[in-house]
């Protein structure tokens, strides 16, 4: 069970948004609104910071992680349930794996402040494949580790990049509305289920 991170497993919807408004404000002058701000999370920040401006991206990304990582620990949260949940899942006997489009030193940022590392057999960040989310690589590179096949593995994230990389993996797919993204954007995407709180997941995911 392979499960994305941001908007997923931490709610980190306050921390990523304010850092994008901090960086889009100080490097560019521009109030962009919070869809704007957040409609790329999911993808390598680097690309997002693209998409804000090709010419600036360097200066953004340098901004955006200065505040960011000054915030983490005061913005990060876990979601409720879901630690409980993973323990369930590990007791259940399923292997799990993170897939997140994150750098792996800013994801041991995360774990500094919430210990959620140990729940995960694998942790697959940014570095790990060339090809991010919405492809399928990052997905396969984690299956690979677990040893496990596409049809038996169930994706989960709260954004249309990653119901893309789980469905072009093979995988069934599980959007979360409790994330970045609403369940109309999800459900758009055609995913095998979508779900608006941890006790609705577990009985998903437990099920299986
Ligand atoms: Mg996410």
């Amino acid at each position: 069970m392979l499960f994305d991170f941001d908007g997923t497993v931490v709610d980190t919807v306050e921390l990523i948004r304010e850092s994008h408004r901090h960086a889009t404000r100080q490097v560019l002058g521009v109030e962009l609104s919070d869809r704007e701000l957040v409609a790329r999370v999911g993808l390598p920040l680097s690309d997002q910071m693209r998409a804000f401006s090709e010419e600036h991206a360097d200066e953004l990304l340098r901004v955006y992680r200065e505040w960011n990582h000054g915030h983490t620990a005061e913005l990060i949260r876990e979601y409720p349930g879901m630690s409980d949940l993973l323990a369930e899942l590990r007791a259940a006997g399923r292997p799990l794996g993170l897939v997140t489009s994150k750098m792996r030193p800013v994801a041991d940022l995360a774990f500094a402040v919430l210990p959620l590392r140990d729940y995960f057999d694998v942790i697959v960040t940014t570095e790990d494949t060339v090809r991010h989310k919405p492809a399928p690589d990052p997905v396969l590179h984690a299956l690979r580790a677990l040893d496990a096949r596409p049809e038996d593995a169930v994706m989960v994230g709260d954004a249309p990049f990653d119901l893309r990389a789980g469905a072009a993996a093979g995988c069934i797919t599980v959007g979360v509305t409790w994330g970045f993204f609403d369940r109309e954007t999800l459900s758009a995407l055609g995913p095998d289920a979508v779900v608006d709180d941890t006790a609705e997941l577990a009985d998903l995911l437990l099920r299986r």
